[in-house]
């Protein structure tokens, strides 16, 4: 394992003056009302907010993801990816590669055993720039200036937040981090053997709190403490961010899955390098695709291309599947508009703002999903979908926090 301090990154990063010139923006720029467009438009940044008072309080979102570099069966290495980003920059560099901060990368046979051994010079050191910060010297400035740093969010895939908070994972009893649903144990869909399923009840589960995650409840899944919890940020279960990711339970016809494939592949030429959405024939090599991937897939391809095959099909559940979409298309928006007040009286008529439209999809596909669909159809992916809504009010909009940053690092190594 290396470590490369983060204070030298962050040093490096704004010993530049056009750095210095994006942080100072967004600082001047952050907040805006009634919308949400950023991690600092979400309601957990309003108690934050005083940690971040001048212009080069650094906020950082970590991302931890574990993947095999080559496919070499049992002698496969692992490597643990840690990955920062500086949401000080704006939301269209912050992701660039360049901008991206690698810190620990773990390489071995085997997974680490406990993440957090590999984090712990990581949280040292964010302990000490967060309580005491550290002086740059830089010759085109007046002054010094005074860096401090934050974490706002410690993300990941499903499989990476496990580890990162000690939760026993989603095919386990309590397999949601985020709430305490209890999952059903039942046949897959496909036969071969059981699976964890969600579909709960027809309400939406309360959150988990900080007992769970201060490890004083055991038994609900989340078996130790994890360092997050005593930062000055911390916040909630959404301080571990929110998968926006949607896998749905209809099949199409094999040459239908051609037809849309082969349109797919066409519309490749059509794209500039590099652009998100260039997701090619999916159905061709599903099994390469990334998550992400099937996100553009839900959003672009499926109501048109997919939507004209399922009408043919005359396929029953349309409208429910069209929630779903519609749901998802609004999580994605650069802006999503919000009520900061809710109407005063029931019949108050009130706009529907973005985000109450996003819940009534979302539970819309939920109570079609627990109503009207075999109960092994509801899988983890589908069960975060009901805590999406809430969590995008907490940390404002996905594609500012997106986990899309690294999975598309690790596709770069
Ligand atoms: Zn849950």
């Amino acid at each position: 394992m290396r470590y490369l301090p983060l204070s030298q990154l962050l040093g490096s990063m704004l010993a530049f003056p056009s750095y210095r010139a994006m942080f100072r923006e967004t600082f001047n720029n952050r907040r805006t009302t009634e919308s949400l467009t950023d991690i600092f438009d979400g309601f957990a940044f309003e108690d934050q907010e005083r940690y971040f008072n001048d212009e080069f309080s650094v906020g950082l979102a970590l991302f931890c993801d574990s993947f095999a570099p080559f496919d070499a069966g049992r002698n496969s290495v692992s490597m643990q990816l840690i990955h920062l980003v500086v949401m000080n920059l704006p939301k269209d560099e912050r992701y660039k590669n360049k901008n991206m901060l690698q810190v620990p990368i773990a390489l071995g046979p085997l997974k680490p055993k406990n993440i957090h051994s590999f984090l712990s010079p990581l949280m040292e050191e964010l302990d000490q720039l967060s309580k005491d910060g550290m002086v740059l010297r830089v010759d085109d400035e007046p002054d010094d200036i005074m860096i401090h740093a934050h974490l706002l969010l410690a993300s990941g895939d499903l499989p990476g937040v496990s580890d990162l908070v000690h939760h026993t994972g989603h095919t386990s009893h309590y397999g949601c981090r985020t709430c305490r649903i209890e999952s059903f144990s039942l046949i897959s869909p496909k036969g071969g053997g059981q699976g964890q399923y969600f579909p709960g009840t027809e309400e939406v589960v309360t959150e988990r709190n900080d007992d769970d995650f201060f490890g004083r409840l055991p038994n609900y899944g989340i078996l130790a403490s994890n360092p997050f919890v005593h930062l000055v940020t911390y916040h909630s279960p959404f301080f571990y961010g929110q998968h926006a990711n949607a896998n749905t339970p209809f099949t199409l016809e094999r040459h239908q899955q051609i037809r849309i494939g082969k349109v797919l592949k066409e519309s490749h030429l059509l794209m500039p390098i590099g652009l998100d959405g260039d997701i090619g024939d999916i159905f061709a090599r599903s099994k390469s695709s990334r998550a992400v991937d099937f996100i553009d897939f839900l959003v672009f391809v499926l109501p048109t291309v997919v939507y004209e095959q399922l009408e043919q099909n005359g396929c029953p559940v349309l409208e429910p599947l069209m929630s779903l979409v519609n749901g998802c298309s609004l999580a994605l928006q650069w802006e999503i508009t919000y009520n900061p007040e809710p109407p005063e009286r029931e019949g108050d008529s009130q706009q529907p703002s973005d985000l109450d439209r996003l819940r009534r999809y979302l539970k819309e596909w939920h109570t079609f999903m627990y109503n009207d669909m075999p109960h092994n159809l509801y899988i983890i992916n589908i069960h975060m979908l009901t805590h999406l809504a809430d969590a995008i009010g907490v940390l404002g909009i996905p594609r500012a926090i997106s986990t899309r940053s690294i999975e598309r690092a690790i596709a770069m190594i």
